[in-house]
């Protein structure tokens, strides 16, 4: 569940996407790379690409969702809003379960 990185050799199509390390390697997110060559352009670095299912190296292309930065952080928090609602209603079905159980507690002791 975590970012993978490629590396790219100077004259890579792409390189100029590319983080440079002290070491003078340069590296690619692979979603980022991956779009790109989809794309047959760099990207901007205001894109964005997303990982649809949330799992960050599933990097197959269905996977990914080219956005900008301010849609890819409405996107998060929709993600996050989401979850919380399903917290939420987990959360009040419990209480109502509970309750059940109890008033079946005393139903069945009289
Ligand atoms: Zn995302």
């Amino acid at each position: 569940m975590s970012i993978k990185y490629i590396k790219v050799p100077s004259y890579d199509l792409y390189s100029d996407m590319a983080y440079k390390y002290k070491n003078g390697e340069l590296r690619i997110p692979e979603h980022r790379y991956i779009m790109a060559q989809h794309l047959r352009r760099c990207l901007t670095s205001d894109e964005v690409v997303h990982h649809k299912n949330g799992d960050d190296s599933d990097n197959r292309l269905s996977n990914l969702l080219l956005t900008d930065k301010s849609n890819h952080s409405k996107i998060h928090r929709k993600l996050y809003s989401d979850r919380i609602a399903r917290w939420q209603a987990r959360r009040a079905k419990s209480v109502v379960n509970a309750e059940l159980a109890r008033n079946k507690l005393l139903s069945d002791s009289t």
